[in-house]
């Protein structure tokens, strides 16, 4: 049997070619062309106008904290549903988490968010967005609140890249909007993200910082201090075969999902994670919650057949890192935490091997 995994990397099969490509060039490293054909393609698909290939979303977030300026005991709100690397940034900086609940969309709140504005007792100076497992966020709702209070928007696409709404790409509502590369994510440069941007200035400094910060001379000058977080050329390489398959992966990452769908709909208890109207998401992981059963035990009977689950994301402000930090949360994503979990996505998969996964829920459900 095969393991199924949760998301692994799905190649397109021109990675090795563009590769070969680089190796004759012998542009390993550190720039080269295929840095910037990276950056064109995620433009092109995105629909944004400035995008900067590093070595991480975590690095992105970090840079976009940087330049707009927030520094020590800045107040920055974010998603309390997500991965760690969404909000490692904050602390980076020195800045203030305040973490706020999801409602029925799973991902945060507009109304908590509202809140969170109107009683905290300093003006914060941004949003950190997740678009939850590839799900778009209330964005418009969410972009409306941003503006109307001049609070900065970064939206944490790292899951969500190929999903939109009306149209439009997550990750090019906010002022900032990161994507991830890494090994799990719906593409894969084995490690890797954009930042992107509609303002090019930021995207100018964001590069200025993501390479030394060094000054414009022949010899090293710095005036300020930046960091090492540009992408390798050779990654940039397997970026551009990557891209060129994205539509592909998100049609069969939709189709995974509604597969499970059909197959589970006659087990009442679960849930699957909604879609939020007006939007696509990408449905980078298929995720679900049991009324009843408890998810350890679906866990255990997918190890059985050789398929990998995780529980949903641990909320930040479970987090023993956290526990002091402010919260507005109303018991969401706590209950979510409880009875979630993620199933086996792999676009590589065939429906077939997927039943296996389907059978082993219905044999531990009611
Ligand atoms: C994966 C992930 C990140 C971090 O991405 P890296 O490229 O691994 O730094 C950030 N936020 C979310 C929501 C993620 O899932």
């Amino acid at each position: 049997m095969n393991r199924l995994f949760l998301s692994p990397p799905h190649m397109s099969g021109k990675e090795q070619e563009y590769i070969a490509e680089v190796f004759e060039s012998n542009y390993i490293a550190p720039l080269g062309a295929f840095v910037n054909k990276f950056e064109e393609s995620v433009k092109a698909y995105t629909g944004t106008s400035n995008a900067l290939a590093l070595s991480s979303a975590t690095a992105g977030l970090h840079l976009a904290l940087r330049v707009l300026g927030i520094g020590k005991d800045d107040v920055v709100l974010a998603s309390t549903f997500t991965f760690i690397g969404s909000v490692s940034s904050i602390l980076y900086q020195e800045a203030t988490p305040v973490f706020i609940d999801s409602d029925e969309s799973w991902n945060l709140s507009p109304e908590l968010l509202k809140k969170s504005i109107k009683e905290l007792a300093v003006k914060p100076k941004a949003l950190i967005l997740t678009h939850l497992y590839g799900q778009m966020a209330k964005i418009d709702e969410i972009v409306a609140i941003c503006k109307e209070e001049g609070i900065y928007l970064i939206e944490d696409a790292a899951e969500s890249l190929g999903a939109s709404y009306e149209g439009q790409q997550s990750g090019t509502f906010g002022d900032f909007g990161v994507y991830s590369f890494n090994g799990n994510k719906i593409l894969t440069t084995s490690g890797g993200g954009m930042l992107v941007s509609n303002n090019q200035e930021w995207i100018e400094k964001s590069m200025f910082l993501s390479t030394q910060a060094r000054e414009p001379f022949l010899h090293y000058e710095h005036k300020e201090y930046g960091y090492n977080y540009r992408m390798s050329n050779v990654l940039a390489a397997i970026g551009v075969a990557q891209m060129e398959v994205l539509s592909q992966r998100v049609e069969r990452k939709r189709e995974i999902f509604e597969f499970y769908k059909e197959q589970l709909a006659e087990v009442e208890e679960i849930l699957f994670m909604p879609e939020v109207e007006h939007s696509c998401g990408n449905r980078w992981l298929t995720t679900l919650t049991f009324e009843k059963t408890d998810p350890l035990k679906v866990i255990e009977a997918l190890e059985k057949v050789d398929a990998e689950s995780r529980p949903l994301w641990k909320p930040m402000h479970m987090q023993e890192l956290f526990k002091d930090s402010q919260t507005f949360v109303d018991g969401t994503s706590e209950e979510m935490f409880n009875r979630g979990l993620c199933l086996p996505s792999p676009t590589k998969s065939t429906n077939r091997e997927l039943m296996r996964v389907v059978e082993a829920i219905k044999s531990v459900c009611s």
